[in-house]
């Protein structure tokens, strides 16, 4: 504390720069990070794959339905073929002409039948292996839902430790700020709204580095001098000098 009391106006808005422009990195990556990305990414890929199940289970019963359809067709004409049958043969059809008729008619529904029986067998063989694309989706859906929650859960802890390293950082910029005198900080803002967030520059071996240009010699004399404004005559920006 005693060394801060002691801190130059000057040095204390380059610590108090350097300390906002942290503070805005953290906002930042509570908003932005890979993290974020990869997670936001996950997202997308388990909706896609839930909509691909939901498909496939959409699918199931179009064919189910269409297998029903086909039984009861094969129901109804077993029951023709079997009433037809019946009369044939019940002994009250005496005409030849009418039974040959009628022989042609059950032929014909028997082959029908066999049709109808082969397609159902098909369409059940098409269930079974949409059913077991369904399970394999379900599987790799049930994969990915957890890589989300893991994801998820390692995000909630960074944006933890981003908040509490923010907390800090507003600790440490409110206990500067209560230091510089308000009229310095009436400057640090302007400065620091003019060239976003780095109104200040620090200077190194007589080069500001906010344009890495050097600094004259009348700038030089007035910068160590303490607590005195003095403006880069290239970039503009207030020139801090700390002692290395
Ligand atoms: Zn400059």
């Amino acid at each position: 504390m005693d060394q801060m009391e002691q801190m130059d106006q000057m040095e204390l808005l380059y610590r108090l720069q350097e300390v906002d422009l942290s503070i805005s990195n953290m906002e930042k990556s509570l908003e932005d990070t890979p993290l974020i990305r990869e997670v936001n990414e996950k997202q997308e890929e388990v909706e896609g794959r839930k909509v691909e199940l939901e498909d496939t289970k959409e699918e199931i019963v179009r064919k189910k339905k269409k297998v029903k359809k086909l039984e009861s067709e094969l129901q109804q004409k077993s029951e023709e073929s079997s009433s037809l049958r019946k009369k044939m043969y019940g002994g009250e059809i005496a005409s030849t002409r009418e039974l040959e008729q009628m022989e042609k008619k059950l032929n014909l529904l028997e082959q029908e039948k066999g049709e109808l029986e082969n397609s159902i067998i098909e369409e059940m063989e098409i269930i079974e292996e949409i059913e077991s694309r369904k399970k394999k989706q379900e599987e790799e859906l049930s994969g990915e839902e957890k890589k989300l929650k893991e994801l998820n859960e390692k995000l909630e802890q960074e944006q933890e430790q981003i908040k509490e390293e923010l907390e800090k950082m507003r600790g440490r910029r409110t206990e500067l700020a209560e230091q510089v005198e308000p009229r310095f900080m009436e400057r640090y803002e302007t400065y620091s709204q003019r060239f976003n967030g780095r109104g200040i520059a620090n200077v190194v071996r007589d080069i500001c580095e906010g344009c890495r240009v050097y600094i004259s010699s009348a700038i030089k004399g007035r910068l160590y001098k303490s607590n005195s404004l003095v403006y880069c005559e290239n970039c503009g920006r207030i020139l801090v000098w700390i002692p290395e």
